[in-house]
């Protein structure tokens, strides 16, 4: 059976499927994207990602291709041509396609809509967080608005890279300050020596997940408590547990930092926990 994607208003073989070589995605990353999980064929917080590309597209100015109902439809029905039960959906919209040039292109030209899925085998997941994953840290290279969800993502892909490069899983990227903003394509987390669970406030500096968003509710519900503060990367190897967080990671343990263990180097039972408390809540 073939992939089939979605673009503009058409369904078609994923191999085949293209937008214009002046889409303004391709020529300037003027695009936006969100990611849901889907699990055994639903999208897990469902509305949180929606919620979230009204953001992206408000603060860029890009204006929506389709409401919210049309695209739920068109996202039902590409997962179920594809048959995906574990997986993801990859939306994309760009400002469109359009003579090139820095500024806007005209009003009414047609925003680009692109629909692809996945799929994901959910219990390799489950394995690896029963393992747990090594992170290396990296300079944080990004602009200032990354609480914005763009496929300007040169420096999250040259990061991942690092990380893979050195064997590891994800690259936590650090600000000028010292302090971590958070992974390539997930949001940080410790659990401190006396249990409180710390993650960067929501500002500028990082993706606004809504993995992380969900946790914070579940996690203090819960009787966690919360700090949403910076923390540095001498503070997560001396903390208690570390994690990261994101769609298709749920909650994954961080078990080594730059080659050096987190407390025992073993996963710890609060991201053990946590991964469970977060499935049940979506
Ligand atoms: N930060 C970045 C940079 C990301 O790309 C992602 C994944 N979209 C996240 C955090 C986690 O966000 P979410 O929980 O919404 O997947």
């Amino acid at each position: 059976m073939s992939r089939i994607a979605y673009v503009n208003g058409r369904f078609q073989r994923h191999d085949l499927a293209a937008v214009h070589i002046e889409d303004r995605g391709f020529q300037f990353a003027d695009a936006i994207y969100e990611v849901w999980a889907v699990r055994k064929g639903e999208l897990l917080d469902a509305e949180g990602h929606f919620d979230r590309l009204d953001r992206s597209l408000g603060e860029l100015r890009i204006p929506h291709p389709a409401t919210r109902a049309a695209l739920t439809i068109l996202i039902r029905e590409l997962i179920r041509r594809n048959r995906i039960s574990d997986g993801l959906v990859y939306l994309q919209i760009s400002r469109g396609r359009a003579r090139r040039d820095h500024g806007f292109p005209p009003p009414g030209t047609r925003p680009t809509l692109v629909l692809t899925t996945k799929r994901l085998d959910l219990d390799a997941v489950a394995r690896r967080a029963e393992q747990g994953v090594s992170v290396i840290s990296v300079p944080d290279q990004r602009w200032a608005r990354c609480d914005i969800k763009t496929v300007n993502l040169l420096p999250n892909t040259l990061a991942k890279q690092a990380a893979r490069d050195a064997g590891a899983y994800e690259a936590w990227q650090v600000d000028a300050d010292g302090f971590v903003t958070e992974g390539t394509s997930s949001n940080a987390w410790i659990l401190t020596a006396d249990g409180a669970l710390v993650t960067r406030p929501a500002d500028h500096a990082i993706l606004h997940g809504i993995t992380r968003a969900t946790l914070i509710r579940t996690a203090t519900a819960a009787g966690y408590r919360l700090e949403e503060r910076p923390f540095t990367i001498a503070e997560a190897l001396e903390a208690r547990e570390a994690f990261l967080t994101s769609a298709t990671n749920f909650v994954m343990p961080v078990t080594r930092i730059d080659g050096r263990p987190v407390a025992n180097g073993e996963p710890g039972s609060v991201s053990a926990e946590l991964r469970q408390a977060y499935l049940a809540a979506v």
